[in-house]
């Protein structure tokens, strides 16, 4: 490439994980360009809604209060007759499925990410990519003409077609389901109870939303009703919706009538060298479960410090790579959950769908079963740690609740609120205060916050680091404080780097290294540098419709 790259991350596509990783990115600051081919923002919407640890995440950065206004919450999810997964029984600021159509949230988050300093380029489709060892360079195309964009890092959040991953050669491996759901938007003269509804058998699955307003996302799909392209009627949805509920709704009005295919795919590689993917650029499976775009925004936000980190230059080694070590599984769980869901809801056999119903309303009768199911689906039980036995009863890589902290020097505050900048939070929960302290020699990276004891959820917790994720870094019990700053010393080190000022920022960096003394600063995107060493045609949508040497971190106990 030979000149230094105009800027540190190229986010392709200006989906929901794009616009995501755009506000953790510049929320870290970090300076990012997001280059999406569409010329306005998409008013589709397939995704309908918010599991609890999305909102969590988002709130993290103070995003969820927007999406909260515009959503309707709904707390039951009704797999089958005579159970219901209840998320009113969840531990969380949002007990509940926050149904907001994906376009308003994209619109939130586009928001979100210009008020932060993104910038967002439109009608630029990347069709060509290059990388070496210094950085990544792109070609992109609009209407009026063709330019070359560089940087140090690409993230390619470009849906389900990504170019950004068939340029780099990683192959996208799985499958294409035979069934292909039909999607419609619209109101109905005799609905369905208020819950997220789900009804199986005959082959058949219908799930039912309630956006409000008298409006219902529903979702049908059929073993003996194939992909075709012919066009979705009315007639079409009326005569599937009868097959599954027995009655005819009548839907009206249709505002989105919509035939998919649907894929279960993984990316080989999440990383090759500085080009990343994240969201449905990386995974792709069923939509039942609605799952995809929270999977997405959960990438995003465990990805964006860590590439922030590298950036920077103060990632110890190995923590850019543990993005795809801690989100692939995650994604494949979720592959198989959705897989094991569709083939089961969609099965001609009626003694197995019997079956399927008794199974559900016996287990979803206990509680424990009812808020286990809760917890997995809403997010709030994923984590990247290892489960143990004795010591503190909050882990290592576990998800941190939105504790409220009773400051020894201050006021109250809930700890998500203390997240906003996307740095680490330091918990001191001893008296002498000395945890809290050390961390200044990290300066900016870490936040220390010293908190009066009496807080069950941190029981046996004299320590707690938090990532700027909202997952326990590093956990340090009480029980042994002899060698307590050694033990707070190493955990600095192996998550935030070396100790010392944050190095200088990147542009200050490249400014200093290249720059004339009276160069003014980058003049945007077209540079007309570089050539892209391949081409994709980028057509399609997301989802078919038509420092120091260190340990790489890991999640562990002190
Ligand atoms: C029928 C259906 C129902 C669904 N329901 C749910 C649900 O209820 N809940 C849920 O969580 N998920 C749901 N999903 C999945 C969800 O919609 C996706 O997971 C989500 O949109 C993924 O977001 P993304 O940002 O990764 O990709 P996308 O939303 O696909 O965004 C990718 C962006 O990249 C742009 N782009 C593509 N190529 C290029 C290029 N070469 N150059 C520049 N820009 C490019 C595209 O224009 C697009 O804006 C559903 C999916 C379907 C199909």
């Amino acid at each position: 490439m030979g000149t230094a790259p105009e800027q540190s991350v190229i986010v392709v596509g200006a989906g929901p994980t794009g616009l995501a990783l755009a506000c953790e990115l510049a929320a870290a600051g970090v300076s990012c360009t997001v280059l999406e081919r569409r010329l306005k923002t998409s008013t589709q919407s397939r995704a309908m809604g918010l599991y609890s640890r999305t909102m969590e995440v988002l709130d993290l950065r103070g995003h969820a209060d927007a999406l909260v206004a515009l959503g309707r919450p709904v707390s039951r999810m009704v797999p089958a007759r005579d159970a219901a997964v209840d998320f009113a029984e969840l531990d969380t600021r949002f007990p509940y499925l926050n149904v907001v159509p994906q376009s308003r949230t994209e619109e939130v988050l586009q928001q979100r990410a210009l008020d932060l300093g993104v910038a967002i380029e439109r009608d630029a489709e990347v069709h060509g990519l290059e990388q070496d060892a210094s950085g990544v360079t792109l070609q992109v195309r609009t209407g009026t003409g063709e330019w070359a964009e560089s940087a140090d890092f690409v993230v390619g959040c470009d849906g389900a077609h990504s170019a950004v991953r068939e340029l780099s050669g990683i192959a996208f491996r799985g499958r294409t389901y035979e069934i292909a759901p039909i999607l419609a938007d619209v109101r109905l003269s005799k609905p369905p109870p208020d819950d997220v509804l789900m009804v199986t058998g005959n082959g058949g699955i219908m799930v039912s939303v309630p956006y409000g307003d008298g409006v219902y996302r529903l979702a049908v799909a059929r073993r003996d009703r194939p992909w075709t392209r012919e066009p979705v009627t009315l007639e079409e949805l009326s005569e599937l919706l009868t097959r599954s509920l027995g009655f005819d709704p009548q839907p009206y009005d249709p505002t989105w009538l919509a035939r998919f295919k649907i894929h279960q795919r993984i990316a080989d590689q999440y990383r090759t060298g500085r080009v990343l993917l994240a969201g449905d650029a990386a995974h792709l499976h069923s939509p039942l479960g609605g799952q995809g775009l929270n999977l997405g925004i959960q990438d995003a936000v465990n990805l964006g410090w860590k590439l922030a980190a590298e950036v920077q230059g103060w990632a110890p080694t190995g923590l850019l790579d543990s993005y795809e070590t801690e989100r692939r599984p995650q994604a494949e769980r979720i592959l198989r959950a959705t897989d094991r869901a569709t083939q089961l809801a969609t099965t001609p056999s009626a003694a197995l769908t019997a079956l399927r119903r008794t199974v559900f309303a016996k287990a979803l009768s206990r509680r424990r079963v009812r808020r286990f199911a809760a917890a997995s689906v809403s997010g709030l039980r994923a984590g990247y740690g290892r489960r143990g036995v004795g010591g503190p009863r909050l882990r290592a890589g576990q998800r941190v609740p939105d504790l409220t902290l009773p400051r020894t020097d201050d006021a109250p505050v809930r700890l998500y609120e203390l997240m906003r900048d996307g740095r680490f939070v330091l918990l001191d929960l001893a008296d002498d205060g000395r945890a809290a302290l050390l961390t200044q020699a990290w300066g900016s990276r870490v936040s220390p916050v010293r908190v009066d004891g009496g807080i069950p959820e941190l029981a046996g917790v004299s320590t707690l680091l938090v990532r700027p994720d909202g997952y326990a870094a590093w956990v340090d019990g009480e029980a042994d404080p002899g060698g307590r700053d050694e033990r707070v010393r190493t955990a600095l080190h192996r998550w935030c780097g070396v100790e010392g000022p944050a190095p200088a920022r990147r542009e200050d960096r490249v400014a200093e290294a290249t720059a004339p003394p009276e160069a003014g600063p980058r003049t945007g995107s077209a540079s007309g540098s570089g050539a892209g060493s391949g081409s994709a045609s980028g057509s399609g949508s997301g989802t078919e419709s038509e420092g120091e040497q260190q340990p790489a971190p890991s999640t562990e106990e002190g």
